[in-house]
């Protein structure tokens, strides 16, 4: 039984190195992977996945309204795919995630979706939102607070260095997200009194 599956993070928690070894172990073995990528916010022609450890492959890019069980079954058709991965999950659509399921239960091939579990404002995304509901399984990659405690979310540092209360889900551009745990991330977002380490609005 192919299963879909979701490893959610929050940021910079090696979620696209993780993708891309399991796919690259797929491939080792002589086996067919299909990489699909976010093109929400990409102005390229070609998706790539690109990991900070500097791991880089080909992928192919969705867009609201794609229809993905479309695109793997033709793909599958001639060549057979043994696994579908799926980074920045966070950005599929419901139905897109229901594709992905019957991509599992229909054509049998098991689907691994990375993404992050919810935006800077503690929202779930549309994506999440729906592979939290239906994933097979589900598996969090783990990253650490400044602190030392598991970080669960995330805040967004503009440009000027200071912590976005609120604004558009996704900003491009020169923003910078920083994991947090819950009760730093509060404290950051101006919900709690900070009561320990210095904010990065503060000198440093
Ligand atoms: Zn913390």
């Amino acid at each position: 039984m192919a299963k879909l599956y979701f490893h959610y993070a929050t940021m910079n928690a090696g979620k696209t190195t993780m993708l891309l070894q399991a796919s690259y172990n797929y491939r080792e073995r002589g086996m067919t992977t299909m990489l699909f990528v976010a093109g929400h916010y990409r102005k390229e022609e070609v998706g790539y996945i690109s990991s900070r450890i500097g791991l880089e492959a080909d992928a192919e890019m969705f867009r609201d309204g794609d229809d993905l069980y479309a695109r793997i079954a033709e793909h599958h058709a001639h060549t057979t795919v043994h696994c579908v991965f799926v980074d920045e999950a966070q950005f599929l659509t419901e139905d897109q995630v229901w594709q992905l399921a019957r991509v599992a239960d229909r054509l049998g091939i098991p689907v691994m979706c990375y993404g992050l579990r919810t935006d800077f404002q503690g929202n779930l995304f549309s994506g999440s939102q729906a592979l939290l509901a239906l994933a097979d399984e589900l598996r969090e990659v783990r990253t650490i607070c400044r602190c030392g405690r598991k970080a669960t979310m995330v805040v967004r540092l503009g440009p000027d260095g200071k912590v976005a209360k609120k604004g558009e889900q996704v900003a491009i551009g020169k923003d910078v997200y920083v994991s947090l745990c819950r009760r730093h991330w509060e404290e950051e977002m101006g919900r709690w009194r900070a009561e320990d380490l210095v904010g990065f609005a503060g000198p440093r």
